[in-house]
């Protein structure tokens, strides 16, 4: 068993990171978690967490998977339409008494249901890693205004744009999947009634889909296919964040009234890649869980659900492991197929529904 005073840095403070901190803070690890901006991003858009997320949660910490259920609306129907607005299929949804429904919410009520769990003393905001050494008995991270952390175990919870990744396999290349995405949230409890996902199904070089998330929200997100400019390779934000008026046009009238509704400031866009399944997910003291390690298409909604069972799985192998070393090689051997089958399956529907994707360089 490894002793309860092993100290573990945990680099991001994005939903990966604050869950796995709050799980081996349970467990009484030492526990640090370093995020780059001065406090955890509590904006963003809505989420579709699946059942595979909602029960990774529920196993860890049941309060969470609580708070979620209360903020947000469980799925009830996925509706398919054409960009004339014509119905093509609908899907019900519905749930047995003992089962964990699938959740549309807002990732702000994610986000502070797991602060909630956290004892925030192991915060460090403004921390913005820079690089990480290692020895046999320690690692250290190192941060860009001259900090260091010296510990047993670091995990890199960073995101796609990973600073702890290349300490474990290097020279990783965003895959950039064809489509630019605006996402925005806006007061309106119409047209997506209680639990519904709507879609508009790709065509004319466009994709959008709309869904409830509670408290009278509506989210959408609406895909653009477009190339980008030369020098925006790798780059999150494209330079030109506005919608362009042309495409927005092929979406159906009632449709683009939800989008042009939204507040600019509830709006933000990116550029979607993914990455190459990776070879390991561990060296010697480190180890990557979340997208740092497997960024994927959103096209299976698997993103947030898969950091939530990487951090389960991370913590119950620490708690069980005789040591940092055993304990890594026992989450890579779970985790690695599973979250490969993941990234395969969500490139091949994002290529079976028309995305156009671009391969590394
Ligand atoms: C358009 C789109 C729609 C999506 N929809 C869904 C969905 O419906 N359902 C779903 O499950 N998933 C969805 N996802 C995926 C999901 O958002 C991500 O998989 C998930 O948020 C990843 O969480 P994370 O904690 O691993 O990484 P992140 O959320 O990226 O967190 C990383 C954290 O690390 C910090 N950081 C970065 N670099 C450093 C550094 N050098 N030093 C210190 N800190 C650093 C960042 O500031 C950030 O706080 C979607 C993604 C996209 C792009």
């Amino acid at each position: 068993m490894i002793a309860a005073n092993c100290r573990v840095g945990i680099v991001g403070a994005g939903t990966s990171g604050v869950y796995l901190a709050s799980l081996l803070q349970q467990q009484g690890f030492q526990v640090a978690l370093f995020e780059k901006a001065p406090y955890p991003r509590t904006e963003g858009c809505g989420i579709l967490l699946v059942q595979a997320g909602m029960a990774a949660l529920q196993q860890g910490n049941p309060q969470i998977c609580q708070a979620i259920i209360q903020a947000g609306a469980p799925v009830s129907r996925f509706e398919f339409r054409n960009l004339r607005g014509d119905l093509i299929n609908a899907e019900p949804v519905s749930y047995a008494a003992d089962e964990l429904p699938g959740m549309l919410v807002h990732r702000k009520a994610i986000l502070h249901a797991l602060l909630d769990a956290l004892s925030p003393e192991c915060l460090h905001g403004n921390a913005d890693l820079q690089s990480v050494t290692q020895t046999d008995s320690s690692v250290i991270a190192h941060f860009k205004d001259g900090r260091q952390w010296e510990g047993d175990l670091l995990v890199g919870a960073d995101g796609i744009l990973s600073q702890v990744r290349p300490a474990v396999v290097s020279d990783v290349q965003l895959c950039y999947l064809g489509d630019l995405v605006w996402r925005g949230i806006v007061e309106d409890q119409t047209f997506c009634p209680a639990g519904n996902f709507i879609v508009y199904v790709r065509g004319r070089g466009i994709y959008a889909n709309f869904f409830d998330i509670g408290g009278g929200l509506t989210h959408w997100g609406f895909f653009v296919e477009q190339q980008q400019q030369e020098d925006e390779d790798s780059i999150l934000r494209p330079q030109d964040p506005s919608i362009p008026a042309a495409e927005l046009a092929k979406l159906p009238e009632d449709a683009r009234a939800i989008i042009e509704a939204t507040p600019p400031a509830q709006i933000v866009s990116r550029y979607s890649y993914d990455i190459d399944p990776l070879p390991r997910l561990q060296q010697g003291r480190i180890v990557l869980i979340g997208d740092a390690a497997h960024a994927k298409s959103p096209t299976r909604a698997r993103g947030m659900t898969s950091g939530f069972e990487d951090a389960l799985a991370l913590s119950r192998h620490l708690t069980a492991g005789a040591d940092v070393s055993t304990a890594l090689a026992a989450f890579e051997a779970e985790r690695l197929p599973i979250v490969h089958e993941y990234q395969r399956t969500s490139r091949e529907m994002s290529r079976k529904i028309g995305r156009r994707h671009k391969q590394a360089a």
